[in-house]
């Protein structure tokens, strides 16, 4: 299906732009006319997915993030990060809860609270290539949106 709306940024994987991508992300779901708590947990789910290309994928280096918003009828909301970094050896148990290759600084529970606040979490990631996370989300729909 086409989505009804799309936006995509790219910026260096740097920690000051964690907030800017979390806020543009949000700025342009803001068309659906969200609840204040789904547009929080959306917030939450970039800014956590957005925070690990920063932290882990460049550890070397400022490479690039590409994140991308869809927009599809009936309020459905597909977010795409993607960086082309060092890439995930093992996806299923680097999504287990507290699995963490950050040492203490880290919880290991990023990809969980991407769980719990979307509906949907995918990870696809080719080692020395990139990761790429996916976020699903449906917005109650209150009425008619113009987008
Ligand atoms: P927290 O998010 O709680 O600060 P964390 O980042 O280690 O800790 P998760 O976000 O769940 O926990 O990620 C788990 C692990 O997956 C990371 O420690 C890292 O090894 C790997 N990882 C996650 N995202 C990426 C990425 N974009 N590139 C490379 N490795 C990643
Ligand atoms: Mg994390």
């Amino acid at each position: 299906m086409k989505p009804i709306n799309e936006t995509r940024i790219s910026f260096p994987a740097r920690s000051a732009n964690e907030g800017f991508a979390r806020a543009a992300a949000a700025a342009f779901v803001s068309q659906l006319d969200p609840a204040v708590d789904e547009l929080a947990d959306l917030r939450t789910a970039v800014s956590e997915a957005v925070t690990n290309c920063i932290v882990h994928a460049y550890p070397n280096s400022i490479g690039t993030v590409t994140l991308s918003v869809k927009l599809f009828e009936n309020g459905r909301v597909v977010v795409r990060i993607r960086d082309r970094g060092c890439g995930i050896p093992d996806i299923k148990k680097a999504m287990e809860p507290l699995f963490t290759t950050g040492g203490e600084e880290r919880s290991g529970l990023g990809f969980s609270v991407m769980q719990s606040f979307t509906d949907k979490v995918r990870v696809t990631s080719h080692p020395g290539k990139g990761t790429t996370v996916t976020l699903e989300k449906y917005i109650r729909m209150r009425g008619e949106v113009h987008t």
